[in-house]
């Protein structure tokens, strides 16, 4: 291995989504003298046990479901599908393997010094980097990136037995397709993987606090969504709490004791309990407050509308930051943080804006928003100033298929002011993830329903029902 440097123009903590992107666009692109410092795998969350893996599953999941729905077409397809998971997995273990070597090509490509090992502050303009051998070194930077990201929050030390549950990452290291599984949270991320397992055949419990799921959503996916599980088959334990968890000490299986709308209960024979209860950003014990870079009250760092923390030039973005936590916020949040500092002029006011962020929740049946929902538009605008176009049908996927058996398409366009601009878009069916993307550019050029009406629909698709609403 090389000589580390001793000092660098930017010194990035975090080899994630935010880190890289800020990072090789320093160093590739206006040739300013980088390194990122990584402790675990290069590509963060979102390669390693994020976006990546889980929608390689939802790709799996959609596949069982397609195998169900062809023989509404007149396949004879067996409905008990054979699935290899642990083939699955491994396959899928080794594509996230290769892109983390892309990712370190990658940055050797942009010249960026990339060295792996756990990054503290020691001061403002200094860090400490211990080795995967131990020794420590001590880098000095000019400026100094944190993108640490986050990771699951851990349940409460009030319920016994909850560390024999797992989370988010742990559900990654799954290699058996589970027979039943618990999940508790509300949240995208609880969501999925109820779907995914429900779609893959598993007993699927999913544990929340309120009647609803998704709840920073619009009430018609909240709503749409949940109803839509429970018709999938998906135990959804509304009101809940859980009070135990017992291990079998012999067959390793659990059971979860709760209490939801119905009363007290207990699941047993779990094969995996996932607690998906939120992320908490990982600030604790590198130097933060030594340094003197402020934090919320939740951990999250301070940050201004351009990255900048509490102390000068030390930046931070990503999930540290406690925005909007998704990988493209935290890549184009580093890339103009990069355009800023080393762009020169035409880049001095670089930042991004975190309005009107489009975000998809790979759900049965897929979700996609932007904007505000209903009831954040009529605070923001008062209800008299809005008109709100909804749909609700069935997609001609469904065509063939028994009244039953057809899943929901909604959609809702909110939009305020006598010129009806449209300030919120939710949709819930099939292809809603591709679907946003275009709407999106639309909805962040200030487009009026007149404009989507403008557009000819195409045919026969469910997105033309968004330029002929009513
Ligand atoms: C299950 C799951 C599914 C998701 N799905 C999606 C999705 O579909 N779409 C989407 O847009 N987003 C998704 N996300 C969110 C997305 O992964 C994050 O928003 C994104 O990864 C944030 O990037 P980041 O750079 O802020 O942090 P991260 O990607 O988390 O990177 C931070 C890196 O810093 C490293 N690090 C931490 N501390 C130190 C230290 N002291 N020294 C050195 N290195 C350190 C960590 O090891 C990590 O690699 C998902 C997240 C999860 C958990």
């Amino acid at each position: 291995m090389a000589p580390i440097s001793k000092e660098t123009d930017l010194l990035v903590i975090g080899g994630g989504s935010g880190g890289l992107g800020a990072a090789r666009m320093a160093a590739g692109k206006f040739g300013a003298k980088a390194m990122i410092v990584e402790a675990m795998r290069l590509g963060g969350t979102c390669v390693n046990v994020g976006c990546v893996p889980k929608k390689i599953t939802f790709n799996a999941a959609a596949i069982a479901e397609a195998i169900h729905d062809a023989k509404a077409y007149g396949f004879s397809l067996q409905e008990t599908k054979p699935f290899d998971f642990r083939s699955f997995k491994l396959k899928r273990d080794a594509y996230i393997k290769r892109l983390n070597g892309i990712y370190e090509r990658n940055l050797a490509n942009d010249k960026v010094e990339y060295v792996h090992g756990w990054a503290k502050l020691l001061s403002r303009n200094e860090v400490e980097i211990t080795l995967d051998d131990g020794s420590k070194t001590t880098v000095r930077a000019n400026k100094i990136l944190i993108a640490v990201g986050g990771e699951p929050t851990k349940p409460t030390d009030t319920i016994p037995g909850a560390e024999h549950g797992t989370n988010s990452d742990g559900f990654f290291d799954i290699d058996t397709l589970p027979k039943k599984v618990a999940l508790v949270g509300a949240g995208y991320i609880a969501v999925e993987f109820a779907g995914m397992f429900n779609a893959l055949g598993t007993e699927t419990h999913l544990f929340i606090r309120h009647k609803t799921f998704l709840r920073t959503f619009d009430p018609m996916i909240q709503e749409g969504v949940t109803a839509e599980y429970e018709r999938l088959g998906v135990h959804v334990h509304k009101e809940s709490t859980q009070s135990r968890v017992d291990k079998d000490p012999a067959t390793g299986k659990l059971t979860l004791h709760y209490k939801d709308g119905n009363g007290e209960g207990k699941l047993e024979d779990v094969d995996h309990l996932i607690w998906a209860i939120g992320r908490t950003p990982m600030t604790k014990n590198i130097g933060l407050e030594e340094a003197g870079v402020k934090l919320d009250e939740k951990g999250y760092i301070v940050t201004d509308g351009f990255q900048n923390t509490s102390v000068d030039n030390i930046y931070a973005l990503g999930d540290v930051s406690g925005r909007v936590e998704l990988t493209p916020v935290a890549i184009a949040a580093g890339r103009r943080l990069a355009e800023r500092l080393y762009g020169g002029a035409q880049f001095s006011a670089a930042h991004i804006s975190y309005e009107n962020i489009p975000s998809v929740v790979f759900a049965h049946p897929e979700v996609g928003s932007i904007g505000l929902t209903e009831p954040q538009a009529v605070e923001k605008y008062g209800a008299e100033n809005l008109k709100v176009y909804k749909t609700s049908f069935p997609a001609m996927y469904y065509a063939m298929m028994a009244p039953e058996e057809k899943g929901p398409t909604k959609y809702k366009v909110v939009c305020a002011g006598p010129e009806e601009k449209v300030v919120g878009l939710h949709i819930m069916g099939q292809g809603s993830g591709e679907m946003l993307q275009g709407f999106g550019v639309a909805i962040k050029m200030g487009a009026t329903k007149k404009d989507f009406d403008s557009c000819i629909a195409i045919h026969p698709t469910s997105a033309e029902e968004l330029v002929t609403l009513k």
